[in-house]
């Protein structure tokens, strides 16, 4: 047993999708825990400590987000959802309640692991390894201190606004940020009217970037959710 592997603890209760994403993990060299209830599902994060979970929402006793609200009354283990809910307001409430991330069923698996993989990323940069002072990622560069950008040595000119939408995406790096989350860290307040106004934002930003349809872009559109900042070989 490879003592570097990633513990990655899954809770889903359909025998074929646990299955099936266990041993997805596995093939790439992660250790997997599963379980096929919300209870369950705690007794072995708690016993287990893993680095990442994998929590289906509907679960046969509670729903997976009472799990997720418990792991984040103490951690900031990762979590992604995985649901076969395809309303919006689901995904808004696990990601506004603490989800990293989701997954909507049925999903492909190099999708899914090029999300656990930026789920992880994520966890070790708020264990240290991350700078206050500057975000890097694949020729993107901010500097916090001068409130400058940069992509592929070349400076992107952005407004107060831009900037710090920008500035916030990437110190959740990997994190899907819904919009109301954006909005009442960059307007203080929770006005769903704002959307608007964040995606003008956004569209200027995302053109000032460079970003082109079907191309690989450093701020990936979560449609009817918001908004999550990847690294290039995050995407697919
Ligand atoms: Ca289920």
């Amino acid at each position: 047993m490879n003592n570097n592997k990633y513990k990655v603890l899954v809770v889903e209760d359909e025998d074929n999708i646990n299955n099936l994403v266990s041993t997805l993990l596995e093939a790439n060299g992660y250790q997997v825990i599963s379980a096929k209830s919300c209870a369950s599902g705690q007794m072995l994060y708690f016993s287990h400590k893993p680095d990442l979970i994998i929590l289906d929402l509907g679960l046969p006793d509670t729903d997976g987000t009472s799990l997720l609200k418990e792991v984040r009354k103490n951690s900031l283990t990762p979590i992604i959802v995985l649901s076969a809910r395809t309303d919006e307001t689901d995904k808004v409430g696990a990601l506004d309640i603490g989800a990293n991330d989701y997954v909507t069923k049925p999903f492909g698996s190099a999708e899914l692991m090029a999300r656990v993989r930026s789920a992880l990323r994520v966890s070790r940069h708020s264990s240290g390894n991350f700078s206050d002072e500057k975000f890097e990622s694949d020729g993107f560069i901010i500097d916090y201190d001068a409130r400058r950008v940069f992509i592929d040595h070349s400076e992107i000119k952005l407004t107060q606004t831009e900037y710090n939408i920008i500035a916030f995406l990437s110190r959740h790096s990997g994190k899907v940020l819904t919009y109301s989350a954006i909005i009442k860290e960059i307007w203080g307040y929770s006005d769903l009217g704002s959307i608007k106004k964040l995606q003008v934002n956004m569209a200027n930003i995302r053109k000032k970037f460079g970003a082109k349809p079907g191309k690989k872009n450093y701020i990936v559109n979560e449609l009817g959710v918001g908004y999550r900042m990847c690294e290039r070989n995050d995407q697919v």
